[in-house]
């Protein structure tokens, strides 16, 4: 079947995400566009990710827990897992973060929601700082959890993995993700090893109207956030429409 998705939205609780991005308003807009599978990926933390699970669920809709990984180098890394307690788990492992206090005046706010949209606290530890976890080792870390981690946006020049390592090195990924106006042919000519691994489009979508009206999709047998992380590992191309 066909599952058109979206594996990186950031939620309200990401200090650059709009305060509109909420659990219910992420899912009734992600239903809305005809999506039919989402991941929430905000920076270093998988906070939102419970909430979000519940109300998507309710909806009908296949959610990926997850979250953006700031790495070491200050590469970002979109990290996959099958359950809520995973990703959970996974954040765990990776303390203790850096701490520098949120200022919301600044950075924006870091909103904790319940499954009605309730506002039940606010994150103070500023979620963009950089974790202390090597990109050497995200993909094995990742896996450890059953989950599966991409580098995010490599055709973007900041926070990418070219921008920081000039390439993309075998470091075990199978996946790499792509902005929606990337030349994705470009990209394949350019860094040779992307042709054995799979090429996802993602919208990084900070603000509701961010959430594209046509994303692309994958071939799947069965709808399920381990088919989905199964298949992102193997090492084959993805159809794009
Ligand atoms: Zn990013
Ligand atoms: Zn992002």
């Amino acid at each position: 079947m066909k599952l058109y998705y979206d594996f990186h939205i950031h939620s309200c609780l990401s200090p650059c995400g709009d305060n509109d991005m909420t659990p219910n308003n992420l899912v009734n807009m992600a239903k809305l566009l005809g999506l039919d599978a989402i991941a929430l990926t905000d920076h270093n933390t998988c906070g939102n990710c419970a909430a979000t699970a519940e109300v998507a669920k309710q909806a009908g809709l296949l959610f990926l827990p997850g979250m953006e990984l700031c790495t070491a180098e200050e590469i970002h890394v979109i990290c996959l897992f099958p359950t809520v307690a995973a990703a959970e788990a996974f954040e765990e492992s990776l303390a203790p973060f850096p701490f520098v206090e949120n200022r919301p005046e600044i950075f924006g706010e870091q909103r904790l929601c319940n499954t009605k949209d309730e506002i039940v606290g606010c994150e103070e530890r500023l979620l963009t700082v950089a974790s202390s976890m090597s990109i050497d080792n995200v993909a094995e870390a990742v896996n450890a959890f059953g989950g599966v981690a991409f580098p995010a946006h490599i055709d973007r020049p900041s926070y990418s993995i070219t921008a920081a390592l000039g390439d993309i090195p075998p470091l075990g990924f199978t996946a790499a993700e792509l902005t929606i106006t990337a030349d994705k042919e470009q990209y394949l000519k350019q860094y040779p090893l992307l042709q054995t691994m799979t090429l996802l489009t993602d919208s990084d979508a900070h603000y509701l109207e961010n959430m594209p009206e046509s994303t692309p999709y994958i071939e799947i047998a069965e709808a399920t956030p381990e088919a989905v992380i199964a298949l992102l590992k193997q090492r084959s191309h993805i159809r794009t429409r």
